[in-house]
């Protein structure tokens, strides 16, 4: 029996990778690759420190700070900062974890981490936001730099908690360097990188649905859960190739289209602002093209469509909410969220995928689909190290190259490393896991 504390988060994700390799033969292949799962599925190295800030009120308030610096056999340590009240050890390492795995498949030489706090944005003040991102640097900014670990957003942190970040890493070492990644594009940022993990995520998709002859966008029904940076523009990447987007969400609760016009630009245009103010989707004031639903998921309330995008959170899809996607026609589901399904949702699809051949479902890892967020964020690295900016279409270019080797690896290395009948769709989800682990094993 382990001493350790329990990790539910971290030990699903390494479940997630570890069966995907279980199941194929690559440990047959290379046995001494199991040391190197044993190896890898320990971070390197785990900061965890105190944050202590002042409220607007004057009062002294104390939140708990973390970075797991999880893996750096391919460049320096890579991920994003989480600001959630739900934030500890064990979600913290699954993020790591996966996002070791994510970073690799982007191509790109990057190692994995991730941080953050149990800090709560909501119904905080601006000013408070910044106190608490100034004074989580002073203790953050020994640990990072341009070579060693390169922080960038995740939930509750975007471009303006960036900036307090940026400002305050810059105070702490006298440094102005490529040390985060999300800038603005006045000090250093770059194009796409706000829209870089919804529209990586629609453009992932778009070689799913061409592989399986399933035709384009145009005409889909699309559920989507979330309504932050990922969802928004994976929304507006449907929209404008022509698909139909049947909901968002946040946490407390969701909006669902009740006629073929779905959510339109200007829904996601009104919900950017709200949103950008912290308010809850309950606050925006619909016209009659949508319903809001408190409390609740969408994936049961959708009605018949043809792809799910989870971009919310982690277990963001439980096994019956799967079956009902099923029920309901679903074809593809991608994950713009880490980990957005449960293990039993993923056997679900999984499931569906190998018994259905040829009307199979086809499910992809947020490690594969969700990676061009994280892929922009390392041509961003680029940049910084060039001192130069590239134009919108030579990073829009780039991200959909990367989406496209992502996809055709997963595929490519499924076909190696799996046993399939006849007809049947290869395993997006055992592909990319072994994909990611054997670049990371390999440079080990
Ligand atoms: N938080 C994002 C992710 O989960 C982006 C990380 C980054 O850009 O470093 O991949």
């Amino acid at each position: 029996m382990s001493n350790l504390p329990v990790e539910p988060e971290f030990e699903q994700a390494y479940k997630e990778l570890a069966l995907c390799l279980e199941n194929s033969t690559l440990f047959e292949k290379y046995p001494q690759y199991r040391t190197a799962l044993k190896v890898v599925s320990v971070p390197e190295r785990v900061i965890q420190f105190r944050v202590v800030w002042e409220d607007d009120n004057g009062n002294v308030q104390v939140n708990r700070g973390y970075r797991v610096q999880f893996n750096s056999a391919l460049g320096p340590y890579k991920g994003g900062l989480r600001l959630h009240p739900s934030v500890n050890l064990s979600i913290l390492k699954f993020l790591g974890f996966e996002q070791i795995f994510k970073n690799a498949l982007t191509g790109l030489m990057m190692g994995g981490g991730k941080g953050g706090s149990d800090f709560d944005p909501k119904g905080k003040s601006d000013n408070e936001i910044r106190r608490f991102c100034v004074a989580f640097m002073r203790e953050l900014s020994r640990h990072i730099g341009a070579d060693t670990d390169v922080p960038a957003g995740d939930i509750g942190v975007g471009g303006r908690e960036i900036g307090y970040l940026f400002g305050a890493y810059r105070h702490y070492r006298n440094r102005f360097e490529g040390v985060l990644t999300g800038k603005g594009l006045d000090w250093g940022g770059s194009l796409i990188r706000p829209e870089a993990t919804g529209y990586g995520l629609v453009y992932y998709v778009t070689h799913m649905l061409e592989y399986a002859g399933a035709g384009g966008w145009e005409g889909k029904r699309v559920a989507i859960s979330g309504s932050g940076n990922v969802a928004q523009y994976a929304a507006l990447k449907a929209i404008e190739l022509g698909a139909t987007v049947v909901s968002l969400s946040d946490s407390k609760g969701a909006l669902i289209a009740v006629d073929d016009k779905g959510v339109t630009v200007e829904d996601i245009e009104a919900i950017m602002k709200l949103k950008e103010r912290r308010r809850p989707l309950s606050e925006y004031e619909y016209k009659d093209n949508l319903r809001y639903i408190e409390g609740v998921r969408p994936w049961v309330h959708v009605g018949q469509v043809d792809i799910a995008l989870p971009c919310a959170t982690q277990n963001e899809v439980s096994k019956e909410e799967a079956e009902a996607l099923v029920a309901n026609g679903c074809k593809f589901i991608a994950e713009g969220s880490n980990m957005g399904c449960t293990l039993e949702a993923i056997e679900v699809f999984e499931n569906e995928r190998r018994e259905k051949k040829g009307n199979a479902i086809w499910y992809a890892p947020g490690k594969a689909a969700n990676c061009g967020g994280v892929a922009v964020s390392g041509l961003e690295m680029a940049q910084n190290s060039q001192r130069l900016a590239w134009t919108k279409e030579e990073v829009d270019e780039k991200l959909k190259n990367i989406m496209k080797n992502a996809f055709e690896l997963g595929l490519k290395t499924a076909q190696e490393y799996v046993e399939a009948s006849e007809g049947e769709l290869p395993s997006l989800v055992a592909g990319s896991n072994i994909a990611g682990f054997l670049k990371v094993a390999q440079a080990m």
